[in-house]
């Protein structure tokens, strides 16, 4: 049965990230941004501490929502209004923190991720 999960779960993902579309057409300004994540889960009896860096390209799908790493959650933190809102303001940086919404074996706030975004933009300012 765990493999049927994964299965669907995989196949929910996919259509997802094909329903966000492309970055090129929903932020056609964008050139290429960087995504700085640093996830923590202080709950854990080891502290999960994990890094990771994306790099987002016109070509790549405008799918921002992070899949939480803690095992048995299915949280996501979703930086689409962060980065949409960089878009809007044409900002090139910005620095925050979000907290997973949890579900129901695991409370919110149980873990967070903190991140940097970096946007470089194809129209001179
Ligand atoms: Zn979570």
């Amino acid at each position: 049965m765990q493999h049927r999960f994964d299965y669907n779960t995989k196949v929910q993902l996919k259509e997802k990230r094909l329903s966000a579309g492309l970055v090129s057409d929903r932020f056609p300004r964008i050139h290429s941004m960087i995504i700085h994540i640093s996830h923590y889960d202080k709950r854990m009896v080891e502290p999960l501490f994990m890094e990771r860096t994306i790099n987002v390209f016109p070509a790549s799908y405008a799918y921002f929502d992070i899949a939480c790493h803690t095992r048995e959650c299915e949280g996501s933190f979703n930086l689409l209004p962060v980065i949409s809102g960089m878009v809007n303001a044409r900002r090139e940086s910005a620095k925050g923190k979000l907290e997973c919404p949890g579900n129901s074996t695991v409370p919110a706030g149980h873990a967070c991720i903190t991140y940097e975004i970096s946007i470089e933009y194809k129209d001179p300012k």
